[in-house]
C-alpha cells in the first residue's frame, strides 16, 4: 500500500490519516462539508461563537490520554469543568475532567488537519474498485488509491457503498447493519444578555425534548451570550421534519428557564447521526480485498470523541499491519 484516500475528516478520518501519512503513505482526506471536523463542530451566528454538534470529551483510556495529553500541550484543548448541574440545579462534580476545545471544539479537528491533504466541499458519491486499487470521483475530480477508509457513520457508508455495487463479505456487512444512531436537533441561540445557564455552563437535562443547554460564553468560547440547546432523541425524530421556526420555538420555551432574556437570532442543525445507539463490538469493519477497505468511526468498539479517536488509529494501524 502506498496510498490511501479517507473519506470524512472528522476525527476518526484525521487521526487515520496522520497515523498513515507519518507511516509514509500518501493520504487525501476527500470531506463533503466546507470544513474538517464532522461533529465537532463550531459555527458563527452573527458574532456569537457555538460549538453545536460534541460539547466535550472525556478521556477514559490510557491510549486516548496520551493523545489528548498532545492536544492539551498544543494549547487546542483544555479541561472545562469536572461536572455539570442536573434539571434540578443540583452540581454533579465527580473529579472527572470535561476538556472543551479553547476556541471551540473544531479547533481540535484543524489541529490534527495540518500538512494533511484535504479537500473539503467534496462529497463522494461514486466509488470503483478495479482488483487492485480504489477510483474515487468527488467533485470534478478523480482519486486513486491502495486503500479506503470510510469514516462516514456506518447506515450513510454502507449505503454509499451499495448504491456503487461494491461487494462486501458478509460479516461485514452484518455488521454495519447492525449499527444504527441517534438523531439530535440542535438550537443556537444568541441571546441579547447575559443568560441564566448554571455554572459552569452547561446543564445535563438529560430528557426529551431538552436534553443539554450550553452557555458558550461562559464555556469561554463566544465574546457574547450564546446558547446551545440539543433536544432528545425520540423529540428530534419526531420532528426531523418540522419546519426549522417551530422546531427553535418550541425549544426555546422548553430551555426558557435558562436562557433569561430576548433572542436576537436562532439557526437550527441537525444531526442524523448524533450518538450511536446500536455500536459494534469490534474497532473497525475491515474488508480485505484487495484493495481493501475498511470502516472506522464512533460505532466501533466505544462512542463519543474518545471512541471515534481510537477507531481512526485501530483503522489506520489494521492497513499498515496488512500492506
Ligand atoms: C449533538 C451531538 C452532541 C455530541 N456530544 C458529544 C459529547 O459531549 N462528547 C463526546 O465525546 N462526543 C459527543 N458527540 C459525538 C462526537 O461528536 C462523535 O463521536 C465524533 O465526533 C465522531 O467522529 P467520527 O470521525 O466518527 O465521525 P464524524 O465526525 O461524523 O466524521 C465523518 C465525516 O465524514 C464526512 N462525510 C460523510 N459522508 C461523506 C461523503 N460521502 N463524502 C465526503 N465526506 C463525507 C462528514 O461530513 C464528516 O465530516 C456528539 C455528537 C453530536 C452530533
Amino acid at each position: 500500500m502506498n496510498s490511501c484516500v479517507i473519506i470524512g475528516a472528522g476525527l476518526s478520518g484525521l487521526i487515520a490519516a496522520r497515523t498513515l501519512q507519518n507511516a509514509g503513505i500518501t493520504v487525501t482526506v476527500l470531506e463533503r462539508e466546507q470544513k474538517v471536523g464532522g461533529r465537532m463542530r463550531t459555527d458563527r451566528v452573527q458574532n456569537g461563537v457555538f460549538d453545536h454538534g460534541a460539547q466535550f470529551f472525556t478521556v477514559r483510556s490510557e491510549r486516548f490520554e496520551e493523545i489528548a495529553q498532545t492536544w492539551l500541550s498544543a494549547g487546542v484543548a483544555q479541561e472545562w469543568t469536572r461536572g455539570f448541574a442536573d434539571a434540578t440545579g443540583e452540581q454533579h462534580e465527580d473529579g472527572h475532567p470535561r476538556y472543551k476545545g479553547t476556541r471551540g471544539m473544531t479547533a481540535v479537528a484543524e489541529y490534527l488537519a495540518q500538512d494533511l491533504d484535504i479537500r473539503t466541499g467534496l462529497e463522494v458519491k461514486e466509488l470503483h474498485e478495479n482488483g487492485q486499487s480504489w477510483e474515487i470521483l468527488a467533485g470534478d475530480s478523480n482519486y486513486a488509491a491502495d486503500a479506503l477508509v470510510l469514516t462516514a457513520p456506518a447506515p450513510a457508508a454502507l449505503a454509499l457503498v451499495d448504491s456503487n455495487g461494491i461487494s462486501l463479505p458478509s460479516k461485514a456487512r452484518e455488521a454495519l447493519q447492525s449499527i444504527s444512531y441517534q438523531p439530535c436537533i440542535a438550537v443556537m441561540a444568541l441571546l441579547d444578555g447575559p443568560g441564566e445557564v448554571p455554572e459552569p455552563g452547561g446543564v445535563q437535562v438529560g430528557g426529551d425534548p431538552l436534553f443539554w443547554v450550553a452557555d458558550n460564553h461562559q464555556k469561554g468560547i463566544s465574546e457574547v451570550p450564546a446558547v446551545t440547546i440539543h433536544a432528545g432523541p425520540e423529540w428530534s425524530r419526531e420532528h426531523a421534519h418540522s419546519e426549522d421556526a417551530k422546531v427553535s420555538d418550541l425549544l426555546l420555551r422548553e430551555a426558557k428557564d435558562y436562557l433569561g432574556t430576548s433572542v436576537k437570532a436562532t439557526a437550527v442543525y441537525r444531526w442524523q447521526y448524533s450518538m450511536p445507539a446500536s455500536p459494534y463490538e469490534e474497532q473497525f469493519v475491515y474488508a480485505e480485498g484487495p484493495p481493501p477497505l475498511i470502516f472506522c468511526g464512533d460505532a466501533y468498539a466505544g462512542p463519543k470523541v474518545e471512541g471515534a479517536t481510537l477507531s481512526g488509529l485501530a483503522a489506520a494501524e489494521k492497513l499498515l499491519e496488512a500492506r
